[in-house]
């Protein structure tokens, strides 16, 4: 039988159904898995950690850090690993995961729920038997399993607040279709690894992210700022006819802080040549997100200031995948 680590994060899942985060240490939580979902126990030979229990909102850069450190000295003790992380920040964890494991060479699976497992109506159960199932199947992925789908980790994000399909990878094809058989995209595990050496001792989150609305004022980016990510309008726009926000840009030029752009839509990425407006950008310096989600480019930014990068890193990191991240020349067919 495989043996799987199984690192409990917090989030709906373990929740006590009055709604409070039951406060578990690894044994009681391994005895309510298996009593909850004993079939867990057929699949794998478990083992059970829980380095943190909290919502995920509350996520730190030294909690993914630890985490991806401890997969990594597990990884000679374990066929494979499923963590146990809150929705609302998983896509970013699994991003970050993504990048700081891509050589793992073992399967790496994020999953949680929408409603706890204690209550009747969850979908805690499923999302925990699909995810183990994978855990087992020796493919070197970093990806979130949630309702029918298993997705790449740096490709996810969040969509829905309460639906059971509450995640997706809008810009690249699942790696699998859960349903009553687990049908594998041909090409998992099959990706260029090649994050930059140095990359992963730290992860530098003092970045400015600011996703503009017509009409809005640009103040300079906050002192201490090392970074801007813009969410921009379509496919990179930005209303460039604005005095504020030509000063903003120059304010980022003269503080040398690299400014990223990805967009405020979930399908399709950045294209800066696509519009006057999004060329006046490249002129003063915005590096394109192109297909990057949101998570991904914060991930890849922190990764690339936590080892000291500037703008010269950003850009280099910005123009390649560094994990099987969508790029605009295609790698999969699109979702
Ligand atoms: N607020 C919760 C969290 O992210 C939501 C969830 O787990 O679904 O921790």
């Amino acid at each position: 039988m495989r043996k799987i680590l199984l690192l409990h994060t917090g989030g709906t899942l373990g929740m006590a159904p009055s709604g409070e985060p039951a406060s578990l240490a690894p044994g009681p939580f391994l005895e309510l898995l298996l009593e909850q979902v004993p079939e867990l126990g057929q699949l794998a030979e478990l083992a059970v950690e829980v380095p943190y229990n909290q919502d995920s909102a509350c996520l730190e850069p030294a909690n993914i850090l630890a985490l991806a450190r401890r997969v990594r000295d597990a990884a000679r003790d374990f066929d494979g690993f499923v963590i146990i992380h809150g929705t609302d920040t998983m896509a970013f964890t699994a991003s970050c995961l993504g990048f700081l494991l891509p050589d793992l060479g073992k399967p790496v699976v994020l999953t949680g729920s929408q409603r706890p497992l204690a209550f009747v109506r969850s979908d805690a159960r499923s999302n925990l038997v699909n995810a183990v199932d994978l855990a087992c199947r020796a493919i070197p992925e970093v990806g979130i399993c949630f309702g029918t789908h298993w997705l790449r980790g740096v490709a996810t994000d969040k969509l829905s607040v309460s639906q059971f399909e509450a995640f997706e990878s809008p810009n690249l094809a699942p790696l699998a279709e859960i349903g009553a058989e687990i049908r594998l995209h041909p090409e998992v595990g099959q990706f260029l690894r090649q994050v930059p050496a140095g990359l992963g001792g730290d992860l530098d989150l003092n970045i400015h992210t600011v996703t503009p609305h017509p009409g809005m004022a640009w103040f300079p980016a906050p002192a201490g700022a090392k970074a801007v990510l813009i969410q921009a309008f379509g496919a990179g726009n930005l209303p460039m006819d604005r005095a504020d926000l030509v000063a903003f840009l120059e304010d980022c030029q003269l503080r040398r802080l690299p400014v990223v752009v990805t967009s405020q839509c979930a399908y399709g990425g950045v294209d800066l040549s696509a519009y006057e407006l999004g060329r006046k950008i490249e002129e003063m310096d915005g590096i394109s997100g192109g297909l990057h989600t949101r998570w991904t480019a914060l991930a890849k930014l922190g990764l690339v200031l936590g080892a000291g990068g500037g703008i010269a890193e950003t850009r280099e990191a910005f123009r390649i995948a560094w994990a099987g991240e969508p790029m605009p020349e295609g790698a999969w067919p699109q979702a």
